[in-house]
């Protein structure tokens, strides 16, 4: 922020919001920029930040704010739920951050049929409320976590591959443009802003609410199966069955949109541990699809022992579930993550390759002090593109044919500054090899463009995965909605669009 502007833009921050805007120094500037999941937004300072309770205000804000952003003496963030990892995506060094968190409301149409959001709810109370109605709707699998950037980055739901990403479950954004006008995006009113919204992120406006299809829920079997470390190896050989297992018309046919596996590999505390988080959705205990994961009646003839004390299965909610996953993840940590999209054509030695290596890695990191680390795999069924592409598009328009595909996330955290830097290039030395094995190295190219926006890591170009086609849309979104690039140059904080694909007549972003 250019100094000499500074007062006036305290003045037009003011001048919206009265004293709900806080300033270095304060006791509620410092609790409010340490509530980041990542000790990495924590370190980001701006010099204002602005808590907006209501659509006004956010319309307001932009409005005040815009000469100023426009002529470059301000730089603008916006922050919901904050647990994006990557440094300056929700939060922006010296300039205005718009924390969103004071717009709560969660209203359920008159037909129950569509949920309305407030951007600055986070997963537990909508399930909360939805449940009352035996409702809920395909949102984040861990409860603490913010409805805005996840559903803006695409979403991985419980119900992925019965709905698709969680965004395409989004029927309506309402959004506040560059230009201070709110505006709502459907599939009649403004379709192509809603379509880009769609795992487009922040790069189209400031989203104020989503409406969201709800469904009928009932009971659903599922939890958290750890496995006993002297059955590790044993248990690895599964990861062929992981592999087969959410194939559309594979091992279990159209059973199969009814599950969902996460598979994780982890270090902590000295030990490394295997676990899988499985769910029936239709509530099915222990249904012949999971029993590989579950150990009883492996259809490979084989027995795995868990450990019974941590073992979760059971039959509950969507809400019940989500609670215990925000159990697994701690706000404020050195931590971030990155990851690679792979497309599942059968070959499974570069599973066993990416463990291989993950423990390479974790050998040579494991004296960062307090450092766990994990491997996950998350897989995207071909019923969940299918169900994807019928949802009326999104900004990632991954073909159906395209899959499926297994998305490999690395997590690490650890403690100390003094460990940045060995453990940033660690992880990217990594991905490099993960990336130019799954290119050379196997008998067909296995590395996939797509990456998981709400995976990705700082440097990844996650447009670029989303296809020229794609891109030329949300360019053409971005020229119509914010021809002067408020949200572009003006917004610099998470991922953008390319820059050369915007052309010349496009204001800031020449
Ligand atoms: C413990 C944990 C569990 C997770 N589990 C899942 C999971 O199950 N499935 C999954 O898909 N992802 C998951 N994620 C990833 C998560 O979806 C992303 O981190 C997401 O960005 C979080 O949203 P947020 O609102 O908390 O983020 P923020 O950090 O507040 O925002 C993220 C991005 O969205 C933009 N943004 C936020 N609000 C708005 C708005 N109102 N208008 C416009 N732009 C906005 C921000 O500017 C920023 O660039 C998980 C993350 C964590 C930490």
């Amino acid at each position: 922020m250019t100094s000499s502007k500074k007062p006036q833009i305290l003045t037009a921050l003011t001048s919206v919001l009265g004293d709900a805007v806080l300033q270095p120094g304060s006791t509620e500037y410092e609790k409010d920029n340490s509530s980041y999941f990542s000790a990495f937004e924590n370190e980001v300072k701006p010099s204002f930040i602005a808590k907006p309770n209501n659509v006004e205000q956010v319309q307001g804000l932009v409005r005040a704010l815009r000469p100023y952003v426009l002529s470059g003496d301000c730089e603008l963030a916006i922050r919901s739920g904050g647990h994006n990892p990557i440094p300056g995506s929700a939060n922006v060094q010296g300039g205005v951050t718009i924390d969103m968190r004071g717009l709560k409301g969660i209203k359920l149409s008159d037909d129950q049929s569509v949920v309305e959001i407030a951007a600055g709810e986070i997963w537990t109370p909508v399930y909360a409320e939805l449940e009352k109605y035996g409702l809920t709707v395909a949102g984040a699998r861990v409860g603490h976590i913010g409805v805005a950037g996840f559903l803006l980055g695409g979403g991985l739901s419980i119900f992925s591959s019965q709905k698709g990403f969680a965004c395409d479950s989004v029927v309506e954004f309402q959004v506040v443009l560059a230009s201070g006008e709110v505006v709502r995006a459907n599939a009649e009113e403004n379709a192509d802003l809603w379509r880009s919204l769609r795992g487009g992120m922040n790069n189209f406006g400031i989203v104020t609410s989503f409406k969201m299809k709800t469904f009928k829920s009932g009971p659903i079997w599922g939890g958290l199966i750890c496995y006993h470390p002297d059955v590790f190896e044993e248990l690895f050989g599964l990861i062929d069955c992981v592999c087969c297992f959410p194939q559309e018309g594979g091992y279990y046919g159209d059973h199969d949109k009814d599950t969902h596996l996460i598979y994780r590999i982890s270090y902590g505390f000295g030990q490394k541990a295997m676990t899988s988080v499985v769910y029936h959705t239709r509530g099915e205990e222990n249904p012949p699809q999971l029993r590989d994961f579950t150990g009883v009646e492996s259809t490979l003839g084989l027995r795995y022992r868990w450990i019974d004390e941590m073992c979760t299965m059971r039959t509950s909610t969507q809400l019940d579930f989500c609670e215990e996953l925000s159990n697994f993840s701690n706000d404020g940590l050195r931590q971030f993550w990155a990851s690679i999209t792979l497309a599942h054509k059968g070959e499974t030695g570069i599973l066993e390759d990416i463990y291989d290596e993950w423990d390479r890695t974790l050998e040579k990191l494991k004296d960062a002090e307090g450092f766990t680390f994990a491997l996950e795999f998350h897989f995207v069924t071909k019923s969940m593109l299918e169900n994807s592409a019928k949802a009326g598009g999104n900004a990632m328009a991954i073909p159906p044919s395209d899959g499926p595909l297994i998305i490999v996330l690395i997590n690490p955290a650890w403690s100390l500054p003094e460990d940045d830097d060995r453990i940033f290039k660690g992880i990217e030395n990594l991905m490099a090899l993960y990336r130019q094995w799954a290119i050379n190295d196997y008998s067909s190219s296995l590395l996939h463009p797509y990456i998981f926006a709400n995976y990705a890591y700082k440097e990844d170009d996650v447009f670029a995965g989303y296809g020229q086609e794609s891109v030329s849309m949300l360019r053409e979104t971005s020229k119509k909605y914010d021809p002067e690039g408020l949200f572009q140059r003006g917004t610099p904080g998470g991922f953008k669009l390319p820059k050369e694909s915007l052309g010349s007549d496009s204001g800031l972003f020449v």
